[in-house]
């Protein structure tokens, strides 16, 4: 139901209802509230409309018996809840009626609320679209995660470098949590097994309480909500901490920080898995508790676990829950009695799992002495499945040794029991009924790669689910003016909910009152980060300049370093007095580093050193400008994809699963420019060939060029121009003050492989990037293309994506 189409009911109703909650919340008086009463007062007003759904939601689940679909993921990368809390009920235009001057605009009291972070990057953020999606389509659904004390770190740049802050989100309590509590389970830790033949009794040195905090997620277009159940640790119940009180406080601080630092921090790794001990208790931690609330959902609404599988679907987002397997068979046969080949049976037909990486390295795994350690049972459970999965294969390719060693779920550490590791893909394979890529691209070269054994073992459980994004947050609640024009041209079809109508915006290329209109939200848009950047950076961006945006975590494979190359390239031709043909760009770059990844953080440095020199040389000024936005996260990329005309996703081909940027940057009208990566390659065949700029070498030229040698030596002496780019990062151009700055840079590029073969895309990528400033100074082409971007993304709606995951791996149906 777009907002647009809502009756705008009389705001002094809304008016009054912030006031009374003004009070009985904030103690505060109108004529004195702050904005950030304001903000307080009015998400408390959305807090209960969305507890009456919430309420009515379980109820009708409980009635039906529905079953549901469990969302597990250690990152849900939510972003702000108020804006789209307010579409969902249909306040937004009450709401903004409802605050008028003197006192703060809507917008100013949305921009109070903090970001909840509780993810890294795309995958986190893709759980969080799956969400909205899950609960718009009305499905019975619960995410699953834990609440982090402190989510993603705040960014901040001091001279040029990244600098890392903790994110207190939660410091004044976020009004759209409601702790239950009277949800709780115990999770246990360490000790010893004890084997009674089939069960065992687990013997657990230590354990913690999980409490439960609701975040409920509205749907739109209809009242059913989802609930997302985030897990905070805490001191056991039969710990009295007051006790401890008795003048030995340092004491009892040590005591309960030991029990609550399990929740206490998300891990600020993209695609590198992080070894230490405390995550692997973050996974279990919040697994068991999961699991457990579902059992027990499960057993009050049923009274036995016979029809567990037909009542209940489990999705693992990427392995990070993968103990998931071991747990439910735990709880099944240890706690619940139930009898192993039953229980496995259960298990094979309850979990689904996607993969999220393809590079080897990225892939999960724990030494088995530290699981050992840690889950002694959960070691033993995994060995019998092993085990019993192993027997099977052996069945199947009797003599195959080489076989047996690569689908094993322990890697064997070439026989050193130390270093022996528990591989935690396997374990989710074999436990899985259904397994899925992100893109085609991806799942095709999972099954012919990674996970090839697999895919010949068990070929009917492979399957492909292309990721989308949600079109209320990534369209209509980040760009209302393009939205305004969609809902002129598409009438009552409501593309909020629909995304595929936005086909029917083809026609209105070619029409250049369209096209013009188009424009000019775009230019609104371009204002509004302009002014943004302004304050923020200082920098002045030219609206009427092609924005060229690169936004995403910063990573070798995503090649933002191939982006710096060409900045610099262009320079240098400016500087030598090339302005043919050129349009005045302004190329902008925003994402966090890994606290721990150097080369990344490098990366950064580079960035705005290169910002310094170009921003500051007036011969340059008018033609090239290169910010670095701080702090990515969700609320800034609600800024940044409306803005864009061109949207890098210039990954080395094969490297990125399937990018969700991409689709929300081509959604807001950006052209891509981008490699045969992902979900780029679907992009293109949905907007067209001719409407979108594909370059570089492609997944099967990228291993020939491996396979042959790759010599990029002779590609850095055999190209002047990329010569005279390498050389002035080597020598200090640009790090005048610490002229060895780059070196490390270089020789990574030069002389130690270029592992993600930026110099082997460099000359294609100038190329292609020449053919882009030729289409933006033609206005009219560039729009035309322009829209049918936007018409062609109908099918990255993770509205899709979720109905395809709905039907063909959950079986849910829809209410
Ligand atoms: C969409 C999104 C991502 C994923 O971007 P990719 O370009 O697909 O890597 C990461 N972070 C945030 C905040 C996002 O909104």
């Amino acid at each position: 139901m777009s907002d647009a189409a809502q009756p705008d009911s009389e705001s002094p109703a809304l008016r009054s209802e912030i006031e009374h909650k003004l009070l009985s919340i904030v103690a505060a008086e109108p004529t004195r509230a702050s904005t950030a009463d304001l903000y307080q007062a009015l998400s408390h007003v959305a807090r209960e409309q969305l507890a009456q759904r919430w309420v009515d939601t379980q109820n009708a689940d409980r009635d039906n018996k529905a079953r549901r679909i469990y969302y597990l993921s250690m990152e849900f990368l939510i972003g702000r809840a108020m804006n789209n809390a307010l579409a969902a009920l249909g306040l937004r235009d009450q709401a903004a009626a409802a605050f008028t001057a003197p006192g703060p605009a809507l917008d100013e009291v949305i921009e109070c609320e903090p970001d909840a972070a509780l993810g890294n990057g795309g995958l986190g953020r893709l759980a969080a679209c799956f969400l909205d999606s899950m609960a718009t389509l009305g499905l019975p659904s619960w995410g699953y995660g834990v609440r982090y004390e402190y989510g993603m770190f705040a960014q901040s740049i001091l001279n040029g470098q990244q600098v890392e802050k903790p994110e207190a989100w939660l410091q004044n309590r976020s009004p759209w949590e409601f702790p239950r509590a009277n949800k709780h389970y115990t999770v246990r830790f360490g000790g010893h097994a004890e084997h009674h033949g089939e069960w065992a009794e687990w013997h657990a040195a230590d354990s913690v309480e999980a409490k439960a905090f609701d975040y409920v997620i509205p749907g739109h277009g209809t009242e059913r909500v989802s609930t997302l159940r985030l897990w905070k640790a805490a001191a056991p119940s039969h710990i009295d901490l007051g006790a401890f009180n008795t003048g030995d406080y340092q004491r009892a601080a040590e005591f309960k920080n030991r029990f609550e630092n399990i929740s206490w921090v998300l891990y600020p790794n993209d695609s590198t898995p992080a070894g230490r001990e405390l995550r692997l208790r973050q996974e279990y931690f919040f697994v068991s508790a999961s699991l457990q609330d579902i059992l027990f959902r499960h057993l009050a609404e049923h009274g036995s676990f016979c029809n567990l599988a037909e009542q209940v679907a489990i999705h693992l987002n990427d392995t990070h829950p993968a103990i998931s397997v071991a747990e439910l068979m735990r709880l099944l046969v240890d706690e619940h009695g139930m009898a192993w080949a039953t229980a496995w049976d259960q298990c094979r037909r309850i979990f689904s799992y996607t993969n999220h990486t393809l590079m080897p390295e990225a892939l999960e795994t724990w030494k088995v002495t530290l699981v050992q350690r840690v889950l002694p049972r959960h070691m033993l459970i995994i060995y019998r499945i092993n085990q019993e999965f192993l027997d099977e294969v052996v069945r199947l390719y009797p003599g195959d040794i080489d076989l047996i060693r690569r689908v094993s779920m322990i890697d064997d550490g070439g026989g050193h029991d130390k270093d022996k590791r528990v591989r935690m893909a396997n374990l989710c394979i074999v436990g899985s009924h259904r397994i899925n890529g992100v893109s085609q691209l991806h799942s095709d070269l999972m099954v012919q790669t990674i996970f090839a054994d697999f895919a010949r073992l068990y070929p009917e459980r492979f399957h492909n689910k292309t990721n989308g994004v949600t079109p209320r947050r990534w369209l209509a609640q980040a760009n209302p003016g393009l939205s305004s024009l969609l809902d002129e041209r598409l009438g009552s079809r409501d593309w909020r909910l629909h995304l595929e109508h936005l086909h029917e915006l083809r026609a209105s290329a070619d029409d250049a009152g369209f096209r013009s209109a188009f424009a000019e939200a775009k230019r609104g848009n371009k204002q509004r980060l302009a002014s943004y950047v302004a304050r923020e950076v200082g920098v002045t961006l030219n609206p009427d300049s092609l924005f060229d945006v690169q936004v995403k975590r910063i990573h070798e494979y995503k090649r933002q370093l191939l982006n710096v190359l060409h900045v610099i390239t262009r320079y240098n031709a400016l500087l030598e007095g090339s302005t043919d043909g050129v349009a005045p760009r302004s190329v902008i770059f925003a994402g966090k580093a890994a606290s721990s990844y150097h080369m990344a953080k490098q990366v950064i440095r580079l960035i705005h050193d290169v910002a310094a020199v170009v921003n500051n040389d007036p011969r340059t000024r008018d033609l090239l400008q290169v910010v670095f936005i701080p702090n990515y996260g969700v609320s800034v990329a609600e800024l940044i994809m409306p803005a864009a005309n061109l949207s890098e996703q210039i990954s080395t081909a094969g490297t990125e699963a399937s990018g969700t940027g991409n689709m929300k940057l081509s959604l807001n009208g950006a052209l891509t420019i981008g490699t045969e990566d992902g979900a780029n390659i679907e992009i293109r065949d949905n907007v067209g060939a001719e409407n979108i700029f594909i370059f570089g070498n492609n997944t099967a030229q990228v291993s020939a060029i491996r396979q042959s040698g790759y010599q990029p030596h002779d590609l850095y002496l055999n190209d002047p121009r990329l010569k005279e780019v390498l050389d002035k990062i080597d020598s200090g151009v640009f790090s005048p003050g610490e002229r060895s700055r780059y070196h490390d840079i270089f020789n990574c590029l030069v002389h130690y492989g270029d592992h993600y073969l930026l110099l082997a895309d460099y000359s294609d990528y100038l190329a292609t990037q020449a053919r882009v400033d030729a289409l933006y100074l033609t206005p009219a082409e560039w729009q035309r293309k322009a829209i049918l971007n936007v018409a062609g993304m109908g099918p990255f709606s993770a509205d899709r994506t979720i109905a395809d995951y709905a039907n063909d791996t959950w079986k849910i149906r829809t209410f």
